[in-house]
C-alpha cells in the first residue's frame, strides 16, 4: 500500500519502553485522573455522538473513560500488556493489546485519539505508524497525537525512547503519510512522568474527505 514504509515491527516500537510501562503499569496507571485536558475537549467537540474513536497508547484508560462518558464509541488500545489490564479494570471493556505497528484496518475510524504515546516511536518508522493511523480513518476522520518536541530520537532519564521531533520533522512525517485535508500543529509547554518540563506539539491532521491513495 502506498504510504506504509517498509519498517520492519522490530524497528517500529522500542522493547525496552515497552517493558519500562509493563514494570510501572500499576503506578502509571493512578498517576492522574481523568480530567478534561483542551486537546481531549476540541477532539470530543468535532465528533458527533457515537462517532467511532480508535485510541492508541490509552495506558491507564482516563482519557478513554472519558470519552466514553462523552459518548463516543471508544476502542481503546495500549502495546503493554500491564496497562492494557489496568485500563480494563478502569474502564470494566476489553483493552485490545496492540502495538502501532499492528494497527491493519481500512477506513474504520471517525477519529484516532493518541495522547502522549507516538512519541516513543522512532523517526525512521513514525511516517509508517501515521500511514496505518491514516489508512484506518474514514474520509473526514480526526486525528490527535501530542509529542515531546526536541532534537531527535533520545532517552529520558527513566529509559524510555523518544522521537523528539521538530516542527519540520513532523510535517514531513504527516506529509509522507497520506493526504491530509487539513494539519494543525500547536506548540506548548508541559511535564510528564519524568517531572522534566518540555516543549510539546499538539497535531490535528484531518484525512482528506476524498481519498486518491
Ligand atoms: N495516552 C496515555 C495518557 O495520556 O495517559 C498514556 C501515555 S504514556 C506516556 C505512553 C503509552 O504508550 C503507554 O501506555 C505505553 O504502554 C504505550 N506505548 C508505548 N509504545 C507503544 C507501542 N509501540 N505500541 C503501543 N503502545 C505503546
Amino acid at each position: 500500500m502506498a504510504g506504509l514504509s517498509p519498517v520492519a515491527a522490530r524497528d517500529a516500537h522500542d522493547p525496552q519502553t515497552l517493558a519500562f510501562y509493563d514494570r510501572e503499569a500499576t503506578a502509571y496507571a493512578a498517576r492522574r485522573s481523568p480530567k478534561l485536558n483542551p486537546q481531549l475537549d476540541a477532539f470530543i467537540g468535532v465528533l458527533r455522538p457515537g462517532a467511532e474513536v480508535l485510541e492508541l497508547g490509552c495506558g491507564g484508560g482516563q482519557d478513554a473513560q472519558f470519552m466514553l462518558a462523552a459518548g463516543l464509541a471508544v476502542t481503546p488500545t495500549d502495546g503493554s500488556a500491564g496497562l492494557a489490564r489496568e485500563a480494563e479494570r478502569r474502564l470494566g471493556r476489553t483493552v485490545r493489546l496492540m502495538r502501532f505497528d499492528e494497527l491493519d484496518e481500512t477506513a474504520c475510524y471517525d477519529g484516532v485519539w493518541a495522547n502522549a504515546c507516538l512519541l516513543h516511536v522512532p523517526t525512521a518508522a513514525l511516517p509508517g505508524v501515521l500511514a496505518r493511523v491514516w489508512r484506518a480513518l474514514r474520509p473526514g476522520g480526526v486525528f490527535a497525537a501530542s509529542y515531546k518536541g526536541g532534537e531527535g530520537d533520545g532517552r529520558d532519564d527513566l529509559g524510555r525512547f523518544y522521537n523528539f521531533p521538530t516542527r519540520e520533522t513532523l510535517e514531513a512525517a504527516y506529509g509522507a503519510a497520506g493526504d491530509w485535508g487539513r494539519l494543525d500543529l500547536e506548540q506548548g509547554e508541559g511535564g510528564g512522568y519524568d517531572k522534566v518540563v518540555r516543549k510539546w506539539f499538539f497535531c490535528t491532521a484531518v484525512k482528506a474527505a476524498t481519498v486518491g491513495r
